[in-house]
């Protein structure tokens, strides 16, 4: 059997040149008889994987100098609880806006630990479009505003960065980050869990204003300090050291493709085709307003649930799996995050066209 079209939201498909890499290197790295896996954290070799994944990553999003770059581990979900902690006090207040389910999350996280104000609750539209911004109640003295610019589940997506004032903005990148270039100034604290757009789970990428790391209290542990791992590169415990090899790789694979401007090109494009494809066929459905329809996830349903597990079980016959949506929607759901190659789209495109043929 061939590779298949991986369409998983997570842990989700790798580019194959990068797999190619980390097979061929798997048991002898740099000529050390060794793969990455089993050398020290603090070794020369493993310290110049790591400065290089930071270097490209930099590159690649042109992060200023006055932004640390975090290595850091528990997933986006730690993170909920780790930014409150870190950019705020007890006394403040911090804003959330709510746009989905993961947003969601992290608002209830940090009500475990802080006043939280919703700035706006999408619940009521379905989590389907944004409340307009006319109406976002933003306070002028929060800590921060947090955020999440692509909602992993219900496939929307912001295509701008919604202005909050001087109030630093915090934005979960997870199913986004690195799908097109982002002007980094506008935000506060860029996070994201690595198995969406990055490598293998294990691994957070943050990106955050130097400033902001000073905020935070000594009553916080020091291994759950930002400004700690800022301080030892990351180093502060042993990192997940494969993780981090196999991000720098993906760093390398998009430096090769022409970076995130020809990036963000070719995800513009799948997304464009899906949802046309979608829209024109009186057959598949995308509830999503069309303003706020993802690059990255693509919820779709068919006229008839019922035929939900004859689509999964011919399009995974037809080397295109994965593609049952998340359990709270629903329906199906294709994510095509940067290394899911046009070809994917393509012959998803043409698989769901022929089932309509067939079922419609
Ligand atoms: C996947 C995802 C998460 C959760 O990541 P974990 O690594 O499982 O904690 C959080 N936010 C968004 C937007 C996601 O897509």
């Amino acid at each position: 059997m061939g590779r298949i079209y991986n369409f998983s939201a997570g842990p989700a498909t790798l580019p194959v040149e990068v797999l190619e890499q980390a097979r061929d290197e798997m048991l002898d790295w740099n000529g050390r008889g060794s793969s990455v896996m089993e050398v020290s954290h603090r070794s020369k070799a493993f310290i110049k994987v790591a400065e290089q994944a930071e270097s490209d990553l930099r590159e690649l999003m042109a992060v200023p100098d006055d932004y640390a770059v975090l290595f850091l581990q528990g997933g986006a979900t730690q993170q909920f609880a780790l930014i409150p902690m870190n950019l705020s006090t007890p006394e403040q207040g911090v804003d959330y806006l709510v746009t989905g389910q993961w947003s969601k999350k992290a608002t209830a996280e940090a009500r475990t630990l802080r006043r939280v104000h919703i700035v706006a609750d999408g619940a009521s539209l379905n989590f389907a479009d944004v409340p307009s911004r006319s109406s976002w109640d933003l306070s002028p003295d929060a800590a921060y505003v947090h955020y999440c610019p692509n909602e992993t589940i219900g496939g929307l997506e912001f295509h701008d960065v919604p202005d909050v004032g001087a109030v630093p903005l915090v934005a979960d990148m997870s199913s986004t980050i690195l799908s097109r270039p982002v002007d980094v100034r506008k935000f506060g604290l860029i996070y994201a869990g690595a198995q969406k757009n990055i490598g293998p789970a294990g691994l957070v990428v943050m990106i955050v204003r130097r400033d902001l790391l000073e905020r935070v209290q000594t009553t916080v542990p020091n291994i759950l300090r930002f400004a700690s791992h800022a301080k030892e590169g990351s180093m502060l415990n042993t990192p997940p050291t494969f993780s981090w090899y196999v991000a720098g790789l993906v760093f390398a694979w998009l430096k090769r493709q022409g970076g995130l401007g020809r990036i963000g090109e070719v995800n513009k494009r799948k997304a464009e085709k899906l949802y046309r494809a979608i829209d024109e066929s009186g057959y598949y459905r995308n509830p999503v307003a069309p303003a706020y329809r993802s690059w990255m996830n693509v919820p779709f349903t068919l006229p008839d649930a019922g035929l939900d597990a004859a689509f999964l079980a011919e399009a995974a016959e037809a080397g295109l799996a994965e593609l049952k949506g998340h359990r709270s929607v629903g329906g199906m759901r294709a994510s095509i995050y940067n290394a899911m190659p046009e070809a994917g789209v393509d012959s998803l495109i043409s698989f769901m066209a022929d089932f309509a043929r067939r079922h419609g």
